[in-house]
């Protein structure tokens, strides 16, 4: 089994050597730091820079936080402190928010995964204020990001949503998707959030006949992807086709069909995303092949 993918960006690995994560501080702390302001998937940074910068020092004063600043771990020896701003927050000149998702490579892998990072936990910040089973304000857990319900007693922990995204060949063919919500023209792999009751291998095969209509087998893990949109992570496996005719759900999938490896679309996804690695690694050489786990 590979660990390649832990190269991935978003992946604790690409920080691993400049970042040490730390839990919530439990007492305020001035010690001046590194600033990951957050607008929406977007990351500030100092402007006009070939290779991105985060601020440092003070948080400037005409940046008007949403959040109350979070210390999320020492970035290159000092404190980086977390905060999001509002969506429509006009700029000081003397910085751009520049997409983490995105192809920007001004903003490289490292402050894309440390921006992942700050927004995921922002996210469960947000989501974690009241207990959802009696509506009690919440309280931390000591050095932890879990939170505690003084009221029934409950404990909540970050929520991170399994999916898995599937590139099922068929000899020299790979089967693409196009999802409803994207343009024509633009195809990926088979994905989707694991149910009840399932192994991931069982998500697979119902993502695929749910999506595509045909079955698999032979499936095999290759790679997982933490991915902050807001807090999946991604399991990566490759399938055979093993029968039926391709056809797409009509309603999440509007397209689906086989691709020769010769005359793909547009390639899948996000550069920075497992959906792209997967396609680079193993969509070109169809050979490519890894050991198989058996559910
Ligand atoms: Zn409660």
């Amino acid at each position: 089994m590979s660990d390649m993918s832990n190269s991935l960006p978003f992946n604790s690995s690409i920080i691993c050597g400049f970042f040490t994560p730390l839990p919530p501080e439990q007492a305020p702390d001035d010690t001046p730091g590194f600033w990951a302001v957050l607008q929406g998937s977007s990351l500030m940074v100092l402007a006009g820079l070939q290779q991105a910068q985060l601020p440092e020092g003070s948080l400037p004063a005409d940046i008007i936080p949403q959040t109350e600043p979070m210390r999320i771990g020492i970035w290159q020896g000092k404190p980086l402190r977390a905060v999001r701003i509002a969506p429509d927050a006009i700029l000081p000149v003397k910085y751009e928010a520049l997409p983490f998702q995105g192809p920007d490579i001004r903003l490289d892998n490292t402050l894309a995964t440390i921006a992942g990072r700050a927004a995921q936990i922002l996210h469960w910040e947000r989501r974690s204020c009241y207990c959802s089973h009696c509506g009690c304000g919440l309280v931390r857990i000591v050095a932890n990001w879990g939170k505690h319900c003084p009221s029934c007693g409950e404990d909540h922990f970050p929520h991170i949503h399994p999916c898995i995204i599937v590139l099922v060949r068929r000899g020299t063919e790979l089967l693409l998707i196009r999802n409803a919500a994207w343009n024509p023209g633009r195809f990926s792999l088979v994905a989707g959030f694991l149910d009840f009751g399932e192994s991931l291998e069982e998500c697979v095969q119902r993502e695929v006949r749910e999506e595509a209509g045909i079955e698999v087998a032979n499936i095999r893990y290759v790679g997982s992807q933490c991915w902050p949109f807001p807090s999946q992570q991604m399991i990566g496996f490759l399938a055979d086709y093993a029968g039926g005719e391709v056809k797409p759900d009509g309603v999440e999938v509007v397209e689906a069909d086989w691709f020769s490896v010769d005359a793909l679309p547009a390639s899948p996804g996000s550069k920075r995303s497992i959906s792209r690695w997967i396609m680079d690694t193993y969509g070109v050489d169809v050979t490519a092949a890894h050991s198989v786990i058996k559910p």
